[in-house]
């Protein structure tokens, strides 16, 4: 039998659950490993219940998130109703055009990545090593090495292949003792830092497309009074 090749995905946010539903479609034997440094793989940064509470929002709805193995709003009609409730969601009146709680959209992808490595044709082998940097990555021509580090201490793994799927750079919280302006606010302490100062916290730019703008942010804040 032919020797599987090895692929490292590095990151285990929502970028690499779609890169494996890819490479699982593949008819050759895949060993497929996934690194991730936070504690669960699947949801990534922006959707972790680490960052977010249930109240904050993603801005795209549910069928605007390509299916992995169920679409979004099948998944959510057939959730635990007592923990859907926990966000205010309610099975009967799920539509494919809802908004949904990032912590909820966390939940999927976790799930769905789950559901993917338990039903993957057995001629691939999935491994996920969550709470597992990885610190370096060196070509050399055959192949890729790859120093890791987690609660055993640093290692060395070889790869014939690697898929960076890392994702956003998160800032560390910025202490209130160095800046009254908050860079980031995820994790979404950071507002609890901003609350403490005599001001309204503003809002000065929104990374995403659909955003009306900062001039719209401030001005709303500002009849607020
Ligand atoms: C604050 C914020 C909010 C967002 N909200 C939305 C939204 O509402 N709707 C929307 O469409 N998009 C949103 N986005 C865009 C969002 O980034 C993507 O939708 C999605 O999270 C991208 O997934 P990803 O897997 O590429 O990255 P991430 O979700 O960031 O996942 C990357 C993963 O890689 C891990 N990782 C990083 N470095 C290493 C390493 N060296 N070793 C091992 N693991 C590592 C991280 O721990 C993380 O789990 C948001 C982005 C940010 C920053």
């Amino acid at each position: 039998m032919a020797k599987k090749k090895r692929v490292a995905l590095v990151g285990g946010g929502p970028t690499a659950v779609y890169t494996l539903k890819n490479l699982l479609q593949k008819a050759d034997g895949l060993h497929v490993t996934i690194f991730e440094a936070g504690k669960v793989a699947g949801c990534g940064i922006p959707y972790s219940d680490e960052f977010n509470t249930p109240d904050m929002m993603a801005n795209i709805t549910s069928v605007e998130i390509p299916p992995v193995m169920t679409s979004l709003a099948d998944w959510v009609r057939s959730a635990d109703r007592r923990w859907l409730s926990k966000f205010g969601v309610r099975r009967d009146k799920v539509s494919d055009r809802d908004y949904y709680p990032r912590v909820l959209l966390g939940a999927y992808y976790v799930d769905q990545l789950e559901q993917m490595i338990r039903t993957a044709a057995p001629w691939h082998q999935v491994d996920v090593k969550t709470e597992t940097r990885v610190l370096d990555i060196i070509p050399d021509g055959k192949g890729f090495e790859l120093t890791i580090a987690n609660k055993e201490g640093k290692s060395s793994r070889r790869f014939n292949a690697v898929v960076l799927a890392t994702g956003h750079l998160i800032e560390p919280t910025t202490s209130r003792a160095s800046s009254r302006l908050y860079r980031s606010p995820y994790p979404v302490g950071n507002l609890e830092l901003a609350r403490d100062e005599a001001a309204d916290p503003g809002i000065f730019a929104e990374s995403h497309r659909r955003s009306r703008g900062a001039g719209w942010a401030i001005r709303r804040l500002r009849r607020r009074g």
